[in-house]
């Protein structure tokens, strides 16, 4: 596989970045995950405009190559031949010569900027999306300012993990009584026609799927209620989903070991995974 560091296409064992960079010190870091289909980039607009918002909540100069990513992002999607799959790109505070908690000073350190591919074939015709997945619920114990796409991602890989020992597949994270989201996700409920989700803020990212399947269900005359939900609403719900850049729309059947409306994908989820898809697809890059 080839990827990208700092200006340079490389084979991936050749890739090097210092062992002084504040994203493996300290976390100091943003990404992006961008899906490609048909070997085009879906909602890229999205992502490139949160990392920019990104970058600018945590001070961290935007890279040099900031104006070259749509072409940094085919060139690799091209050399590495990929049809369905992923481009994950991160940007970090860089790599001043010592550890310290305070920030470099950004005339002299210069950020870090890598992208690498995934190959997933299979990706749009996904077999989870047919069957559905089961959560569990756990505490969202995450910093405050989750609307930052950081790469602080421990907590949300131990959710992965107590999801998967209680034999489910993801979690969703509750604060306060409320469903924040799920652990690389945002979170949906179906009651009586209404599609339900958290309203933005600081406690959940602001997903770039969330936005373009509210918009496309606003088209299709669906009715939206932004707001929070407990987990006895998505318990006693008709329907479950969640959405992600590399999920797309994904049905949810179960919530800590309990069915949710029929124990299968609803109508609703499955139409705007359809839409969703469709509609994405015709505008990718
Ligand atoms: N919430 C969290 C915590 C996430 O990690 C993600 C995916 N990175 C999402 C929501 C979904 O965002 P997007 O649709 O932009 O992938």
């Amino acid at each position: 596989r080839t990827v990208y560091v700092n200006g340079d296409y490389l084979p991936e064992d050749e890739a090097k970045i210092s062992i002084f960079d504040r994203a493996f010190l300290m976390a100091d870091g943003v990404y992006e995950v961008t899906s490609v289909l048909g070997g085009k980039l879906i909602d890229f607009d999205g992502h490139l405009k949160r990392l920019e918002r990104s970058l600018n909540e945590l001070e961290i100069k935007k890279p040099a190559a900031f104006d070259d990513l749509i072409e940094i992002h085919r060139k690799l999607v091209e050399l590495n031949g990929i049809d369905e799959g992923l481009v994950y790109l991160q940007v970090t505070r860089g790599a001043p010569g010592d550890r310290d908690f305070a920030f470099p000073d950004p005339e002299t350190t210069e950020p870090t900027l890598v992208l690498f591919t995934q190959a997933k074939p299979g990706l749009a015709d996904s077999p989870a999306a047919k069957t559905g997945i089961k959560v569990i619920s756990i505490d969202d114990i995450r910093w405050g300012r989750r609307d930052i796409k950081t790469v602080q991602l421990l907590y949300p890989s131990m959710g992965k993990m107590m999801a998967k020992k209680a034999g489910a597949d993801d979690a969703w994270m509750v604060e306060d009584g409320f469903v924040t989201e799920g652990t690389s996700n945002n979170a949906y409920i179906v009651k009586d026609g209404v599609i339900i989700t958290r309203n933005l803020g600081t406690d959940i990212l602001h997903g770039i799927t969330r936005a373009a399947v509210l918009r496309f269900a606003r088209e299709a005359q669906m009715k939206v209620e932004e707001r929070p939900f407990t987990i006895d609403e998505v318990k006693a719900a008709d329907e479950a989903f969640f959405t992600s850049a590399s999920a797309f729309v994904m049905p949810v059947v179960a919530m800590d070991g309990e069915t949710i409306g029929d124990g299968v994908p609803g109508p609703v989820s499955l139409r705007l995974r359809e839409i969703y898809l469709e509609e994405s697809r015709a505008v990718a890059v």
